[in-house]
């Protein structure tokens, strides 16, 4: 298995078979091997740099109804709240004052949120803070919509693809949503000029290792500039609630391939690797991940914006808490930076 895993080193490339021996394999000595491999490459591009991101949820109203999401429309028990802008503006200024200097704004699909409402909203934030960047994560929209709000200062687009396999896309989504609408998304947010995250669910139900080798070829067709994966972890109030969590050894596995097979991604340590295994934001910057992405949502509104069971919102996953979040990247033997961690090419 070591011979597998110096080949993916040293080629960024594997055939499926392959590719598959390595994401099942049970091998301490591989392990490692990957990690240190993973932590070499991130440092040969990003060094010891870890990028912050704030997350500011903005809404928990969503118009769909993804199986597997605690937000979805279908779950009467969810609670709902949406932020407004002076909310939004509001987040900013605590998260500059705590030097972040990248805002993302996620939220269910939420109608509410029309271009009318986010074109202020966004050229409010990149009028005050010309240093930041502007993340959104707002679902899927008209290459019109994604248009007004690149142009009104948005920055970068965090759309996770979910899944490459059309089948398996079904199976976790309700019909009226498609792979392809989701795909078509990415493309067009990639030609607009937007930085562009791609990524998955680990342990999705149904999903098959088969069908991780699939996400990572579609990786490799679009080229992401940040690749987002995270254990799936079941809701209880979701049709998955009793469905099994994706695994902390296949995530950091993934993460190490995914480091080795795309050198310059952007690669989050999730909230869900958080949420799964109190140290697995660490391991995770260990095996490749060089961002980290604290809620700097306020504090009111964090625990309504319920995606999974026990999703972390406190302690170092908290944008207040930055300085204990900076000692255990230190611990874990990098450091924040203070600047916006936009995409590098090292061909460039
Ligand atoms: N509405 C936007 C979108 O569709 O991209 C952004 C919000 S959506 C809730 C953000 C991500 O949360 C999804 O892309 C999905 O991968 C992840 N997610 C949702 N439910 C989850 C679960 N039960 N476990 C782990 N991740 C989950």
């Amino acid at each position: 298995m070591t011979g597998l895993i110096e080949k993916l080193y040293q080629t960024g490339n594997l055939s499926d078979e392959e590719l598959l021996e390595v994401i099942a394999m049970n091998d301490d000595e591989a392990s490692a091997l990957l990690r240190k491999y993973a932590d070499e490459v991130r440092q040969r591009v990003y060094g010891k740099k870890v990028f912050l991101r704030g997350l500011i949820e903005i809404s928990s109203y969503c118009k769909n109804n993804c199986l597997y999401c605690g937000i979805r429309c279908g779950n009467k028990n969810a609670q709902r709240y949406r932020l407004d802008r002076e909310d939004i503006m509001s987040c900013c200024e605590n998260g500059y004052e705590l030097g972040f200097r990248t805002f993302v704004l996620q939220g269910g699909e939420d109608p509410f949120f029309t271009d009318d409402f986010l074109v202020p909203v966004i050229s409010g934030i990149r009028e005050k803070y010309p240093d930041c960047a502007i993340t959104l994560s707002l679902g899927e929209r008209s290459r019109e919509s994604y248009k007004k709000l690149k142009n009104a200062g948005a920055d970068r687009y965090l759309l996770r693809h979910e899944t490459a396999s059309p089948e398996l896309y079904s199976k976790l989504h309700p019909a009226g949503m498609t792979l392809k609408n989701r795909i078509d998304c990415l493309y067009e947010l990639r030609e607009l000029g937007y930085q562009v995250g791609a990524g998955f669910m680990v342990g999705a139900p149904f999903q098959t290792l088969r069908n991780i080798v699939e996400d990572l070829r579609f990786l490799q067709e679009l080229k992401p500039h940040m690749i987002g994966i995270g254990p799936f972890i079941p809701h209880h109030d979701t049709p998955f609630s009793a469905a099994e969590g994706g695994s902390l050894q296949l995530t950091l596995r993934l993460l190490g391939i995914i480091r080795l097979m795309f050198p310059e991604v952007l690669l989050p340590a999730t909230t869900a690797l958080g949420t799964i295994a109190p140290d697995g934001r660490e391991r995770g910057l260990q095996t490749g991940c060089n961002v980290v992405m604290p809620n700097l949502s306020p504090v009111m509104v964090r625990k309504k914006y319920d995606l999974y069971d026990n999703k972390v919102s406190s302690g170092e996953e908290a944008a207040e808490c930055r300085d204990s979040l900076e000692k255990k990247i230190i611990s874990a033997g990098y450091f924040v930076s203070d600047e916006r961690g936009d995409h590098i090419s090292i061909n460039n």
